[in-house]
């Protein structure tokens, strides 16, 4: 068979050798229907699940593909729907977004909302959210935070979404991990008329594997595929590492009251050394079962060698893993934040040093509480 059949749901060419690339249909699946001669009516198990069960499995693209999905959003008119992952700003950041999507409005959604103790101050997150955007050039028509998997504004957010598209179609991107799937299926389980939903449009010969969600006044919301990038600390880690500082609930912070030259180790994923000021209080907001470690920073390399892969976990496997140090002066009460582990507030007037996976770079924001 030289002809390529291809998804009638997203349009990729049916393939059964990569379940983790577009197209992709068991090869049994492919057999029954060329049995019965039904080719022309094939879903690739993505759409096949969307369709039958309302549930989205991601689909990482590469680079090269994804380049191009935002490059033909930039060719038409739209609302880009940007999620970015609160707890994991830096690993949610898509780069040259702005030169990509051309003119399109984007809103700016952040999610995981349900992760931040109620006492924090929305406002600010959103602030800061602006700031982040503006730095990357984007200017947002709206920012809105979520929870898709506590379903909180979501219904927010569809009216917003509405506000702003002007009947025109909706790309809602973002990187691998922020929840977008989790979103797309919230959405789905929001409007009853969603649950009925087929995605027809068929879109011969694109490796795209858009999702295409029909609106209510025209248009179609559509769901693109994310990506995965080297800046993310969940590429240094095995998809079992990653449940264990990925949090699911709202963060219990963890306070320490740390003496200059002390250490205090994010598992075996990050470290902080506590080099000048007076003693100190830092408050740690990462996933609640991170095994968080004090010791003397003169002990610190010791410890670190001979704990890797033991008592600090993860990693599991610390063969190729390597931290690079980074010293930061903090003037102002400050959030350190540690790439996708999560952030420690830290004082006024103290030297700190910390260390990340090589590859990642700790950011440093005014504390937002
Ligand atoms: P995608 O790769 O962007 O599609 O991300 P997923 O939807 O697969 O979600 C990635 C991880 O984030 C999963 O472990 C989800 O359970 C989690 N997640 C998604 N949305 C939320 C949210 O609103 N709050 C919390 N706490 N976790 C979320």
């Amino acid at each position: 068979k030289t002809d390529k059949i291809y998804c009638i749901g997203c349009g990729a060419a049916l393939q059964s050798t990569a379940p983790d690339q577009p197209g992709y249909l068991p090869a049994k699946t492919f057999q029954k229907y060329l049995q019965q001669d039904q080719l022309n009516e094939l879903y690739c198990q993505r759409c096949f699940r969307l369709r039958h069960y309302n549930e989205v499995a991601e689909l990482p693209l590469n680079d090269v593909d994804f380049q191009n999905l935002l490059t033909a959003i930039g060719h038409q008119r739209a609302l880009v729907v940007y999620v970015v992952d609160i707890f994991n700003f830096s690993g949610s950041v898509i780069r040259s977004l702005r030169q990509y999507i051309g003119h399109n409005p984007v809103l700016l959604v952040g999610n995981k909302i349900d992760l931040l103790p109620s006492s924090f101050n929305k406002n600010k997150i959103k602030n800061w959210l602006q700031q982040q955007a503006k730095r990357l050039g984007l200017h947002p028509v709206a920012i809105q935070l979520i929870s898709a998997k506590k379903l909180s504004q979501i219904d927010q957010l569809l009216a917003t979404i509405e506000q702003y598209r002007q009947q025109q179609d909706v790309y809602v991107i973002g990187m691998t991990n922020v929840g977008k799937s989790t979103l797309i299926n919230a959405i789905l389980q929001a409007r009853t008329e969603f649950k009925e939903l087929v995605t027809t449009s068929n879109f011969p010969g694109t490796t795209l594997n858009e999702i295409r969600i029909p609106l209510a006044q025209g248009g179609d919301l559509v769901d693109t595929p994310g990506i995965l990038d080297a800046h993310q600390m969940s590429s240094y880690l095995t998809t079992s590492d990653l449940k264990y500082i990925a949090p699911q609930t709202e963060i219990h912070p963890r306070v320490f009251q740390l003496q200059p030259q002390q250490t205090l180790f994010f598992a075996g994923l990050a470290r902080l050394d506590f080099l000048q000021g007076p003693p100190s209080t830092f408050v740690a907001y990462v996933e609640n079962h991170l095994y968080l470690h004090r010791t003397k920073l003169s002990h610190a390399d010791l410890f670190y060698q001979r704990q890797i892969g033991q008592l600090l976990t993860p990693p599991h496997d610390p063969k190729s893993f390597v931290l690079q140090e980074h010293t930061l002066t903090i003037k102002q009460k400050s959030d350190v934040l540690l790439a996708g582990l999560g952030w420690v507030v830290v004082a006024a007037g103290i030297t700190i040093k910390v260390y990340l996976p090589q590859g990642l770079k700790p950011t440093v924001r005014p504390a937002l509480i």
